[in-house]
């Protein structure tokens, strides 16, 4: 299991990793209102230099930043080629370079004629730049959320194929998921489980929020009005997953078994973040303001409590919460880097797009594997309850019901081969009497040594029932007449050896009516029969077996 996860874990990085690029050196500085490319001399003492490759945050504020690319072997390569923007978030990115009009690129509203881009932006460069030019890009992210970015030049076949590789892991990732939520959708119903439901509802969140966050929303998925208000939707379907996924762990983890104090905290932590979501999306202005100043800071607090609360249970004894962190660290940690890499950690990883993606179906998976193995602990439940439905406690024989069922399938089994069966009913004799003169506990004794007796004078598939009191039938498949009333008689003698032998006088002999299977015969009517006869040999005396005509 282990393997097979790190397995699953570590595909991703060939997938992933760098491939040929042109070395790039960079410098940066907040942008001016009014300013222009022109503005930007490379002798500009305020410029700060940073190295492209890694993922930078460039905050410019309100006026944005301005970025300037070159060379770090002082030559352009041969054109064409790509200046490609590795997560450029919500930013918008505007490249000047001389002799060509600016180009706007902004990964939710393409520009007409873009480069694809999947999980990026991409500028084709067709006339390589003179070697003493740079290539200046305004970054704006005023109005969204910053994100930290890196920058490469690819020759264009190599952005080809890197390109198709990012959205080819998009889409496995993304189907991976949705897959594994319908199954469990499916399972849910079937199994009347809303940790199910919940899991699917968390999956489904994770993967629009992974759809926003990659540009998939655009291309190749189109959906305009998602694309036009990603924040929101992104907020909302966090809000969401996060609730979801606190109601997932608590049933999912036996939480008010295995953490009943944490889950105390979980589950008040899921009311905040589901209030404050309803009032960012509520029709009221300033419920809107409250809504959004709050809601980021309690949905960075989510992971950590998530976290403490499935450990808990672990430690607690919670098969399940195992599978819960085994599945969700991936993700967590993911997670927690993708933020941290606004301060600059980390700032190589500049795949944690993909990788976020690659956490997400990892998670889908592992968790569907704890799923599978939650329903076949229900199954497993379900099973034995209803076993323990058909048996009679005293003696561990069917009780009425176990055995009038056993004993329909097995009419019909055998009418179909053509063979017969026989039924014996047995009482007990003066049974009241024992229990009067010795009590109650005496008579359970005797009911449960005359089951013992059953037990061993009868064969495996014989069906033996307690049909109430102390009255008790047999289903003798294949028994003819002989030898149903061969078997009532050896039944009979043992009983009668034991009361007789016993000074206690606290065991009974029994009376035994039997009867087999006439052709077109109900099994209530054979019943009947050997009920009859059973009540024949009390008046012919008790103490013995009588064969019903
Ligand atoms: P007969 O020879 O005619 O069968 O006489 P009997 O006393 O056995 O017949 P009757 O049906 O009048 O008495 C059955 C008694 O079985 C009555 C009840 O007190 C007792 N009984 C029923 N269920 C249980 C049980 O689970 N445990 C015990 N100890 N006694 C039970
Ligand atoms: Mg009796
Ligand atoms: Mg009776």
């Amino acid at each position: 299991m282990r393997r097979f996860l790190i397995g699953f874990m570590l595909t991703f990085v060939p997938l992933c990793s760098v491939a040929e690029t042109a070395a790039l050196t960079g410098a940066w500085r907040p942008a001016v209102q009014g300013e222009t490319a022109a503005a930007v001399r490379a002798d500009d003492p305020s410029l700060r230099a940073f190295d492209p490759a890694r993922l930078t945050a460039f905050d410019g504020g309100d006026n944005g930043s301005w970025v300037v690319l070159r060379p770090a072997s002082g030559r352009w390569p041969a054109a064409p080629f790509v200046l490609e923007v590795a997560t450029p978030g919500l930013q918008t990115f505007v490249l000047y370079r001389a002799g060509a009009a600016p180009e706007r690129a902004n990964m939710m509203q393409p520009t007409e004629g873009a480069l694809p881009c999947h999980g990026c932006v991409a500028f084709a460069i067709a006339v390589a730049p003179a070697d003493g030019d740079a290539l200046s890009l305004h970054v704006d992210a005023s109005g969204v959320i910053a994100s930290a970015t890196a920058f490469s030049l690819r020759p264009v076949a190599e952005y080809h194929r890197q390109d198709a590789m990012r959205l080819a892991i998009a889409s496995a990732c993304l189907a991976t998921m949705l897959a594994m939520a319908v199954i469990a959708l499916f399972f849910g119903l079937r199994l009347r489980d809303a940790a199910f439901a919940y899991y699917a509802l968390f999956v489904l969140c994770y993967a629009l929020i992974m759809i926003l966050q990659s540009g998939y929303v655009v291309d190749p998925l189109g959906w305009t009005a998602l694309a036009a208000a990603p924040r929101v939707w992104g907020r909302l379907a966090t809000a969401i997953s996060i609730v979801a996924a606190v109601l997932f762990l608590d049933r999912f983890a036996h939480l008010p078994r295995h953490a009943p104090r944490w889950r105390r905290v979980l589950l008040s932590y899921a009311g905040a973040v589901g209030a404050l979501a309803a009032l960012g999306i509520a029709p009221i202005e300033s419920a809107h303001e409250v809504g959004r100043a709050l809601i980021n800071p309690l949905l960075i607090i989510g992971g950590p409590i998530l976290l403490g609360t499935a450990i808990a249970a672990a430690w607690h004894g919670s098969r399940y919460a195992y599978f819960f962190l085994a599945g969700w660290t991936p993700l967590l940690i993911v997670t927690v880097i993708g933020s941290l890499q606004l301060y600059g950690i980390a700032a190589g990883w500049t795949w944690s797009d993909e990788a976020a993606l690659g956490a997400g179906a990892f998670e889908a998976l592992v968790l569907s594997l704890g799923l599978a193995d939650r329903s076949l602990a229900l199954r497993r439940d379900r099973d034995h309850a209803r076993r323990l439905a058909d048996i009679d406690s005293l003696t561990g024989l069917y009780n009425r019901r176990g055995w009038t069922d056993r004993v329909l399938a097995l009419d019909e089994e055998l009418r179909r081969d053509g063979a017969s069966y026989s039924v014996l009913f047995l009482d007990l004799d003066r049974f009241k009497d024992l229990n009067d003169r010795l009590g109650h506990e005496a008579g359970d004794a005797a009911l449960r040594t005359l089951a013992t007796i059953m037990r061993e004078e009868l064969r495996e598939q014989d069906i033996i029932g307690r049909f109430g009191g102390e009255e008790f039938v047999v289903a003798l498949p294949g028994a003819d007449r002989s030898h149903a009333t061969r078997v009532a008689e050896r039944i009979r003698a043992r009983l009668q050896a034991l009361a007789t032998e016993d000074p206690a006088d606290a065991m009974r002999t029994v009376s035994i009516g039997a009867a087999t299977l006439d052709d077109g015969e109900t099994t209530s009517a054979l019943l009947k029969r050997a009920d009859r006869a059973m009540y024949a040999a009390k008046a012919a005396g008790r103490n013995r077996v009588v064969h019903a005509h």
